[in-house]
Protein backbone atom coordinates (compact mmCIF):
# COMPACT_ATOMS: atom_id res chain seq x y z
CA UNK A 1 0.00 0.00 0.00
CA UNK A 2 1.19 3.31 0.16
CA UNK A 3 4.32 4.59 1.96
CA UNK A 4 3.51 7.34 4.41
CA UNK A 5 7.11 7.97 5.00
CA UNK A 6 7.90 10.04 2.00
CA UNK A 7 10.67 12.91 2.25
CA UNK A 8 10.40 13.91 -1.26
CA UNK A 9 8.41 17.16 -2.44
CA UNK A 10 6.43 17.28 -5.75
CA UNK A 11 5.39 19.54 -7.44
CA UNK A 12 2.58 18.95 -9.54
CA UNK A 13 3.16 21.91 -12.28
CA UNK A 14 0.72 24.26 -14.62
CA UNK A 15 -2.61 22.07 -14.81
CA UNK A 16 -6.13 22.49 -14.62
CA UNK A 17 -6.88 22.48 -10.88
CA UNK A 18 -10.11 21.26 -10.60
CA UNK A 19 -11.60 20.63 -6.66
CA UNK A 20 -15.08 20.41 -6.32
CA UNK A 21 -15.62 20.28 -3.10
CA UNK A 22 -14.00 24.21 -2.61
CA UNK A 23 -15.58 25.28 -5.88
CA UNK A 24 -11.76 25.58 -7.30
CA UNK A 25 -11.11 25.25 -11.19
CA UNK A 26 -8.15 27.60 -12.29
CA UNK A 27 -4.48 26.50 -13.55
CA UNK A 28 -2.10 26.41 -10.42
CA UNK A 29 0.21 23.87 -8.72
CA UNK A 30 0.09 21.53 -6.52
CA UNK A 31 2.42 21.30 -3.86
CA UNK A 32 2.97 17.51 -2.13
CA UNK A 33 5.50 17.07 1.01
CA UNK A 34 5.70 13.92 2.90
CA UNK A 35 2.44 12.62 0.83
CA UNK A 36 0.18 15.44 2.17
CA UNK A 37 -1.26 18.61 0.04
CA UNK A 38 1.03 21.44 1.40
CA UNK A 39 0.02 24.11 -1.29
CA UNK A 40 -2.30 25.14 -4.34
CA UNK A 41 -1.84 28.13 -6.26
CA UNK A 42 0.49 29.69 -8.71
CA UNK A 43 3.82 28.30 -6.56
CA UNK A 44 7.49 29.09 -6.93
CA UNK A 45 9.75 26.09 -8.01
CA UNK A 46 12.54 24.84 -5.51
CA UNK A 47 15.35 22.75 -6.55
CA UNK A 48 14.34 20.25 -3.80
CA UNK A 49 11.13 19.27 -5.34
CA UNK A 50 10.55 16.08 -8.00
CA UNK A 51 8.09 18.31 -10.75
CA UNK A 52 5.24 16.26 -12.84
CA UNK A 53 4.62 18.71 -15.53
CA UNK A 54 0.48 19.09 -15.86
CA UNK A 55 0.67 21.32 -18.70
CA UNK A 56 -3.06 20.54 -20.78
CA UNK A 57 -3.80 17.84 -18.23
CA UNK A 58 -7.00 18.37 -15.17
CA UNK A 59 -5.35 17.67 -12.07
CA UNK A 60 -8.40 16.40 -9.68
CA UNK A 61 -8.64 15.14 -6.47
CA UNK A 62 -8.22 11.14 -7.12
CA UNK A 63 -11.86 9.59 -7.47
CA UNK A 64 -13.80 7.99 -4.99
CA UNK A 65 -15.85 4.32 -5.98
CA UNK A 66 -18.30 3.69 -3.60
CA UNK A 67 -19.23 0.49 -5.27
CA UNK A 68 -16.67 -2.45 -6.69
CA UNK A 69 -16.36 -5.78 -6.06
CA UNK A 70 -12.60 -6.99 -5.42
CA UNK A 71 -14.18 -10.25 -5.06
CA UNK A 72 -11.16 -11.65 -2.16
CA UNK A 73 -11.91 -13.86 -0.32
CA UNK A 74 -13.38 -16.60 -2.33
CA UNK A 75 -13.31 -15.50 -5.84
CA UNK A 76 -10.14 -14.93 -6.74
CA UNK A 77 -10.07 -16.39 -10.31
CA UNK A 78 -12.60 -13.10 -10.87
CA UNK A 79 -10.49 -10.54 -9.33
CA UNK A 80 -8.45 -9.97 -6.00
CA UNK A 81 -7.20 -6.86 -3.85
CA UNK A 82 -4.11 -6.73 -5.87
CA UNK A 83 -5.74 -6.67 -9.41
CA UNK A 84 -9.01 -4.86 -8.39
CA UNK A 85 -7.07 -2.09 -6.92
CA UNK A 86 -4.60 -1.93 -9.83
CA UNK A 87 -7.38 -1.50 -12.27
CA UNK A 88 -8.63 1.15 -9.62
CA UNK A 89 -5.39 2.96 -10.65
CA UNK A 90 -5.56 2.36 -14.04
CA UNK A 91 -9.34 4.66 -13.81
CA UNK A 92 -7.61 7.11 -11.37
CA UNK A 93 -9.47 5.90 -8.62
CA UNK A 94 -7.75 5.78 -5.19
CA UNK A 95 -10.46 5.05 -2.68
CA UNK A 96 -13.27 2.23 -3.04
CA UNK A 97 -15.60 0.87 -0.91
CA UNK A 98 -15.82 -2.83 -1.38
CA UNK A 99 -19.06 -5.00 -1.04
CA UNK A 100 -19.40 -7.83 1.21
CA UNK A 101 -20.41 -10.65 -0.86
CA UNK A 102 -17.61 -12.11 -0.73
CA UNK A 103 -16.86 -15.71 0.26
CA UNK A 104 -17.37 -15.72 3.38
CA UNK A 105 -19.59 -12.77 3.31
CA UNK A 106 -18.04 -9.54 5.10
CA UNK A 107 -20.21 -9.91 8.07
CA UNK A 108 -17.96 -10.04 11.11
CA UNK A 109 -14.72 -8.61 12.54
CA UNK A 110 -12.28 -11.70 10.93
CA UNK A 111 -13.11 -10.99 7.39
CA UNK A 112 -13.00 -7.07 7.44
CA UNK A 113 -9.98 -7.59 9.43
CA UNK A 114 -8.77 -10.37 6.57
CA UNK A 115 -10.02 -7.82 3.97
CA UNK A 116 -7.98 -4.93 5.43
CA UNK A 117 -4.71 -7.11 5.75
CA UNK A 118 -4.90 -8.14 2.39
CA UNK A 119 -5.32 -4.14 1.30
CA UNK A 120 -2.03 -3.58 3.27
CA UNK A 121 -0.23 -5.90 1.74
CA UNK A 122 -1.67 -6.17 -1.77
CA UNK A 123 -3.75 -2.79 -2.44
CA UNK A 124 -2.14 -0.03 -4.09
CA UNK A 125 -5.30 2.09 -3.58
CA UNK A 126 -7.31 2.59 -0.59
CA UNK A 127 -9.54 -0.11 0.19
CA UNK A 128 -12.91 0.64 2.96
CA UNK A 129 -14.95 -2.47 3.49
CA UNK A 130 -18.48 -2.15 3.40
CA UNK A 131 -20.04 -4.67 6.05
CA UNK A 132 -23.28 -7.27 5.79
CA UNK A 133 -26.68 -5.30 7.41
CA UNK A 134 -27.81 -9.15 7.68
CA UNK A 135 -25.28 -12.23 8.46
CA UNK A 136 -24.32 -14.00 5.39
CA UNK A 137 -26.51 -12.26 3.20
CA UNK A 138 -29.29 -13.72 4.19
CA UNK A 139 -31.79 -10.95 4.83
CA UNK A 140 -32.68 -12.08 8.14
CA UNK A 141 -30.60 -11.48 11.32
CA UNK A 142 -28.79 -8.01 11.57
CA UNK A 143 -24.79 -7.89 11.56
CA UNK A 144 -22.87 -6.33 14.77
CA UNK A 145 -22.81 -3.05 12.91
CA UNK A 146 -21.56 -0.92 15.59
CA UNK A 147 -18.21 -3.18 16.11
CA UNK A 148 -18.15 -3.42 11.92
CA UNK A 149 -18.39 0.31 12.58
CA UNK A 150 -15.35 0.54 14.63
CA UNK A 151 -13.11 -1.60 12.73
CA UNK A 152 -13.35 0.16 9.91
CA UNK A 153 -16.83 -0.62 7.61
CA UNK A 154 -17.83 2.79 5.69
CA UNK A 155 -21.51 1.86 4.82
CA UNK A 156 -23.64 -1.21 5.37
CA UNK A 157 -25.12 -3.22 2.15
CA UNK A 158 -26.45 -6.64 1.59
CA UNK A 159 -26.04 -5.88 -2.07
CA UNK A 160 -26.38 -8.42 -4.78
CA UNK A 161 -29.84 -8.49 -2.81
CA UNK A 162 -32.06 -6.66 -1.32
CA UNK A 163 -32.82 -6.72 2.29
CA UNK A 164 -36.43 -7.83 0.92
CA UNK A 165 -38.19 -8.56 4.29
CA UNK A 166 -39.91 -5.37 5.36
CA UNK A 167 -39.22 -5.64 9.16
CA UNK A 168 -35.92 -6.73 8.74
CA UNK A 169 -35.07 -3.08 6.54
CA UNK A 170 -36.96 -1.37 9.57
CA UNK A 171 -34.92 -2.85 12.27
CA UNK A 172 -31.71 -2.32 10.30
CA UNK A 173 -32.47 1.66 9.42
CA UNK A 174 -32.92 1.49 13.33
CA UNK A 175 -30.50 0.14 14.73
CA UNK A 176 -27.74 1.71 12.38
CA UNK A 177 -29.37 5.39 13.35
CA UNK A 178 -27.57 4.90 16.37
CA UNK A 179 -24.14 5.18 14.67
CA UNK A 180 -25.19 7.24 11.98
CA UNK A 181 -24.23 4.31 9.62
CA UNK A 182 -25.26 4.40 5.63
CA UNK A 183 -27.14 1.60 4.64
CA UNK A 184 -26.88 0.85 0.60
CA UNK A 185 -29.69 -0.96 -0.77
CA UNK A 186 -29.69 -2.89 -3.51
CA UNK A 187 -33.19 -2.00 -4.32
CA UNK A 188 -35.10 -4.97 -6.35
CA UNK A 189 -38.46 -6.48 -5.45
CA UNK A 190 -37.26 -10.55 -5.69
CA UNK A 191 -40.78 -11.82 -6.79
CA UNK A 192 -40.92 -9.18 -9.52
CA UNK A 193 -37.32 -10.21 -10.88
CA UNK A 194 -37.56 -13.33 -12.43
CA UNK A 195 -36.17 -12.26 -16.01
CA UNK A 196 -32.96 -11.49 -17.33
CA UNK A 197 -33.01 -7.69 -18.58
CA UNK A 198 -35.41 -4.48 -18.55
CA UNK A 199 -38.83 -5.88 -19.32
CA UNK A 200 -39.99 -3.48 -22.46
CA UNK A 201 -40.40 -3.72 -26.43
CA UNK A 202 -36.88 -5.17 -26.66
CA UNK A 203 -37.73 -7.88 -24.40
CA UNK A 204 -40.94 -8.96 -26.19
CA UNK A 205 -38.81 -8.64 -29.54
CA UNK A 206 -35.83 -10.45 -28.10
CA UNK A 207 -38.30 -12.95 -26.59
CA UNK A 208 -36.16 -13.06 -23.17
CA UNK A 209 -38.18 -12.87 -20.06
CA UNK A 210 -38.16 -9.06 -18.17
CA UNK A 211 -37.48 -7.23 -15.02
CA UNK A 212 -40.09 -4.47 -15.35
CA UNK A 213 -39.06 -1.03 -13.48
CA UNK A 214 -41.44 -1.39 -10.70
CA UNK A 215 -38.93 -4.09 -8.97
CA UNK A 216 -36.78 -1.29 -8.48
CA UNK A 217 -39.27 1.48 -7.54
CA UNK A 218 -41.83 -1.00 -5.44
CA UNK A 219 -38.62 -1.34 -3.12
CA UNK A 220 -37.36 2.06 -3.48
CA UNK A 221 -40.52 3.47 -2.34
CA UNK A 222 -41.26 1.25 0.53
CA UNK A 223 -37.38 1.71 1.89
CA UNK A 224 -38.15 5.87 1.73
CA UNK A 225 -41.02 5.15 3.62
CA UNK A 226 -39.24 3.26 6.28
CA UNK A 227 -36.84 6.08 6.74
CA UNK A 228 -39.52 8.25 7.18
CA UNK A 229 -40.61 6.28 10.06
CA UNK A 230 -36.99 5.70 11.72
CA UNK A 231 -34.71 8.29 10.25
CA UNK A 232 -31.73 5.96 8.95
CA UNK A 233 -29.39 7.36 6.57
CA UNK A 234 -30.54 5.57 3.02
CA UNK A 235 -29.01 5.04 -0.30
CA UNK A 236 -29.94 3.66 -2.63
CA UNK A 237 -27.52 0.96 -5.15
CA UNK A 238 -27.19 1.19 -8.75
CA UNK A 239 -30.28 3.23 -9.45
CA UNK A 240 -31.72 2.34 -12.37
CA UNK A 241 -35.49 3.57 -13.06
CA UNK A 242 -37.51 6.97 -13.98
CA UNK A 243 -40.50 6.23 -10.95
CA UNK A 244 -37.12 5.66 -8.37
CA UNK A 245 -35.30 9.07 -9.35
CA UNK A 246 -38.22 10.77 -8.73
CA UNK A 247 -38.83 8.96 -5.72
CA UNK A 248 -35.52 9.74 -4.26
CA UNK A 249 -36.20 13.64 -5.18
CA UNK A 250 -38.78 13.95 -3.19
CA UNK A 251 -37.85 12.52 -0.85
CA UNK A 252 -34.71 14.26 -0.72
CA UNK A 253 -36.97 17.48 -1.19
CA UNK A 254 -38.65 16.38 2.59
CA UNK A 255 -35.18 16.36 4.11
CA UNK A 256 -35.01 12.81 4.20
CA UNK A 257 -31.28 11.20 4.66
CA UNK A 258 -31.97 9.68 1.09
CA UNK A 259 -29.18 9.18 -1.58
CA UNK A 260 -28.25 7.56 -4.37
CA UNK A 261 -25.80 6.52 -7.18
CA UNK A 262 -25.98 5.92 -10.51
CA UNK A 263 -23.42 3.56 -12.79
CA UNK A 264 -21.49 4.99 -16.16
CA UNK A 265 -23.41 1.78 -17.97
CA UNK A 266 -27.03 2.72 -17.10
CA UNK A 267 -26.70 6.65 -17.63
CA UNK A 268 -24.85 5.76 -20.95
CA UNK A 269 -26.57 2.43 -22.43
CA UNK A 270 -30.00 1.20 -23.02
CA UNK A 271 -31.89 -2.33 -23.12
CA UNK A 272 -30.92 -2.22 -27.20
CA UNK A 273 -27.32 -3.11 -26.05
CA UNK A 274 -28.72 -6.86 -25.85
CA UNK A 275 -29.94 -6.98 -29.34
CA UNK A 276 -27.37 -9.55 -30.11
CA UNK A 277 -27.58 -11.05 -26.79
CA UNK A 278 -24.06 -10.26 -25.91
CA UNK A 279 -23.48 -11.44 -22.41
CA UNK A 280 -21.72 -7.92 -20.94
CA UNK A 281 -24.78 -6.32 -21.49
CA UNK A 282 -26.43 -8.28 -18.54
CA UNK A 283 -26.53 -6.98 -15.44
CA UNK A 284 -28.52 -5.84 -11.98
CA UNK A 285 -30.42 -4.16 -12.34
CA UNK A 286 -31.17 -4.57 -16.24
CA UNK A 287 -30.20 -1.81 -18.53
CA UNK A 288 -33.12 0.28 -18.75
CA UNK A 289 -35.46 2.10 -21.38
CA UNK A 290 -34.74 5.12 -23.02
CA UNK A 291 -36.71 7.24 -21.08
CA UNK A 292 -35.34 5.54 -17.75
CA UNK A 293 -31.93 6.52 -19.36
CA UNK A 294 -33.00 10.45 -19.89
CA UNK A 295 -34.59 10.78 -16.22
CA UNK A 296 -31.06 9.09 -14.93
CA UNK A 297 -28.96 11.92 -17.12
CA UNK A 298 -32.33 14.39 -15.97
CA UNK A 299 -31.94 13.46 -12.38
CA UNK A 300 -27.83 14.07 -12.62
CA UNK A 301 -28.11 17.28 -14.24
CA UNK A 302 -30.30 18.52 -11.38
CA UNK A 303 -28.56 17.03 -8.74
CA UNK A 304 -31.39 14.29 -7.50
CA UNK A 305 -28.42 11.37 -7.99
CA UNK A 306 -25.45 13.33 -6.81
CA UNK A 307 -22.80 10.28 -7.14
CA UNK A 308 -21.45 8.08 -10.30
CA UNK A 309 -20.28 4.51 -9.11
CA UNK A 310 -19.36 1.84 -11.18
CA UNK A 311 -20.99 -1.65 -9.31
CA UNK A 312 -17.21 -3.29 -11.17
CA UNK A 313 -18.48 -6.37 -10.65
CA UNK A 314 -15.41 -9.01 -12.38
CA UNK A 315 -17.03 -12.16 -14.08
CA UNK A 316 -14.87 -15.16 -15.61
CA UNK A 317 -15.53 -16.16 -18.78
CA UNK A 318 -16.84 -19.22 -17.74
CA UNK A 319 -20.23 -17.49 -15.72
CA UNK A 320 -20.47 -15.13 -18.97
CA UNK A 321 -19.91 -17.47 -21.96
CA UNK A 322 -23.00 -19.08 -21.67
CA UNK A 323 -26.67 -18.29 -23.11
CA UNK A 324 -28.25 -14.84 -22.27
CA UNK A 325 -30.37 -15.82 -19.38
CA UNK A 326 -27.47 -17.96 -17.68
CA UNK A 327 -24.58 -15.66 -17.50
CA UNK A 328 -24.00 -14.16 -14.33
CA UNK A 329 -25.18 -10.55 -13.97
CA UNK A 330 -22.51 -7.93 -13.82
CA UNK A 331 -19.81 -5.73 -15.66
CA UNK A 332 -16.14 -4.59 -15.08
CA UNK A 333 -15.98 -0.39 -14.88
CA UNK A 334 -13.09 0.78 -12.89
CA UNK A 335 -11.16 1.54 -16.06
CA UNK A 336 -13.82 3.25 -17.82
CA UNK A 337 -15.28 5.26 -14.87
CA UNK A 338 -13.43 8.40 -15.91
CA UNK A 339 -14.19 9.08 -19.82
CA UNK A 340 -17.28 7.00 -19.98
CA UNK A 341 -18.50 10.05 -17.76
CA UNK A 342 -16.98 12.45 -19.48
CA UNK A 343 -19.49 12.20 -21.97
CA UNK A 344 -21.98 13.75 -19.42
CA UNK A 345 -20.16 16.80 -19.58
CA UNK A 346 -19.53 16.72 -23.39
CA UNK A 347 -23.24 16.11 -23.92
CA UNK A 348 -23.98 19.15 -21.83
CA UNK A 349 -25.49 17.37 -19.26
CA UNK A 350 -23.33 18.76 -16.25
CA UNK A 351 -20.13 20.85 -15.70
CA UNK A 352 -16.69 19.07 -15.45
CA UNK A 353 -16.34 20.39 -11.86
CA UNK A 354 -19.95 18.86 -11.13
CA UNK A 355 -19.07 15.52 -12.84
CA UNK A 356 -15.70 15.19 -10.76
CA UNK A 357 -18.21 15.78 -7.54
CA UNK A 358 -20.13 12.90 -8.04
CA UNK A 359 -16.74 10.62 -8.40
CA UNK A 360 -14.79 12.43 -5.56
CA UNK A 361 -16.65 14.98 -2.83
CA UNK A 362 -19.57 13.55 -2.52
CA UNK A 363 -19.24 9.64 -2.07
CA UNK A 364 -16.44 10.64 0.33
CA UNK A 365 -18.83 12.32 2.26
CA UNK A 366 -21.25 9.36 2.23
CA UNK A 367 -18.98 7.08 3.06
CA UNK A 368 -17.00 9.69 6.10
CA UNK A 369 -13.60 9.59 4.35
CA UNK A 370 -11.40 12.39 4.34
CA UNK A 371 -10.58 12.29 0.58
CA UNK A 372 -12.36 13.15 -2.46
CA UNK A 373 -10.21 16.51 -1.93
CA UNK A 374 -7.39 18.34 -2.66
CA UNK A 375 -7.62 20.49 0.21
CA UNK A 376 -4.39 21.66 2.31
CA UNK A 377 -3.65 19.06 4.71
CA UNK A 378 -5.20 15.84 3.01
CA UNK A 379 -3.38 12.85 1.88
CA UNK A 380 -2.03 13.50 -1.71
CA UNK A 381 -4.37 11.05 -3.84
CA UNK A 382 -4.99 13.01 -7.00
CA UNK A 383 -5.26 11.95 -10.84
CA UNK A 384 -3.86 13.79 -13.44
CA UNK A 385 -5.99 13.01 -17.17
CA UNK A 386 -6.10 14.19 -20.07
CA UNK A 387 -9.82 15.16 -20.98
CA UNK A 388 -9.13 15.48 -25.11
CA UNK A 389 -7.13 12.22 -25.73
CA UNK A 390 -9.33 9.59 -27.47
CA UNK A 391 -8.66 5.55 -27.32
CA UNK A 392 -10.63 2.98 -27.93
CA UNK A 393 -11.59 0.49 -25.48
CA UNK A 394 -9.68 -2.54 -25.38
CA UNK A 395 -11.10 -4.96 -22.25
CA UNK A 396 -7.75 -7.14 -22.97
CA UNK A 397 -5.89 -4.88 -21.71
CA UNK A 398 -6.98 -4.16 -18.75
CA UNK A 399 -5.87 -4.45 -15.10
CA UNK A 400 -8.91 -6.23 -13.90
CA UNK A 401 -8.49 -10.06 -13.66
CA UNK A 402 -11.67 -10.16 -15.66
CA UNK A 403 -12.58 -8.83 -19.13
CA UNK A 404 -16.55 -8.18 -18.89
CA UNK A 405 -16.50 -5.06 -20.03
CA UNK A 406 -19.70 -3.43 -21.66
CA UNK A 407 -17.71 -0.85 -23.40
CA UNK A 408 -15.55 -3.04 -25.37
CA UNK A 409 -14.63 -1.36 -28.62
CA UNK A 410 -15.99 1.92 -27.82
CA UNK A 411 -14.47 5.33 -28.22
CA UNK A 412 -13.51 7.37 -25.65
CA UNK A 413 -12.38 10.95 -25.02
CA UNK A 414 -10.26 11.74 -22.00
CA UNK A 415 -7.25 9.34 -19.92
CA UNK A 416 -5.75 8.98 -16.72
CA UNK A 417 -2.08 9.78 -17.25
CA UNK A 418 -0.99 9.50 -13.69
CA UNK A 419 -2.85 8.24 -10.06
CA UNK A 420 -1.15 9.18 -6.53
CA UNK A 421 -2.39 7.74 -3.21
CA UNK A 422 -0.55 9.65 -1.16
CA UNK A 423 1.59 11.26 -2.97
CA UNK A 424 3.16 7.95 -4.45
CA UNK A 425 2.57 7.71 -7.88
CA UNK A 426 0.48 4.40 -8.42
CA UNK A 427 -0.25 4.17 -12.10
CA UNK A 428 1.40 5.96 -15.13
CA UNK A 429 0.14 4.84 -18.14
CA UNK A 430 3.66 5.89 -19.69
CA UNK A 431 4.88 3.60 -22.65
CA UNK A 432 1.10 2.61 -23.20
ZN1 LIG B 1 -26.25 -4.47 -6.55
Amino acid sequence: MYNPSLTESILIRGGRVIDPAHGRDETADVLIVDGVIQAVGRLEFTAQCRVIEAEGLVVAPGLVDMHVHLREPGQEYKEDIASGTRAAAAGGVTSVACMPNTQPVADDLSVIGYIQERARQSGVVRVFPVGAITKGLQGQVLTEMGLLQRAGCVAFSDDGRPVSDSGVMRKALEYSRMFSALLIQHAEEPSLSGGCMHEGIVSSRLGLPGIPSESESVMVDRDIRLVALTGGRYHVAHLSTRQAVVAVEQARRQGLPVSCEVTPHHFSLTDEAVIGYDTDAKMSPPLRSTTDRQALLDGLAQGVITVIATDHAPHDEENKRVEFCRAANGVIGLETLLPVSLELVRDGVMSLSACLAAMSCHPARLLGIPHGTLEVGRAADVVLFDPEESWIVDARQMQSKSKNSCFHGRRVKGRVKQTLVAGRVVYTDEGR
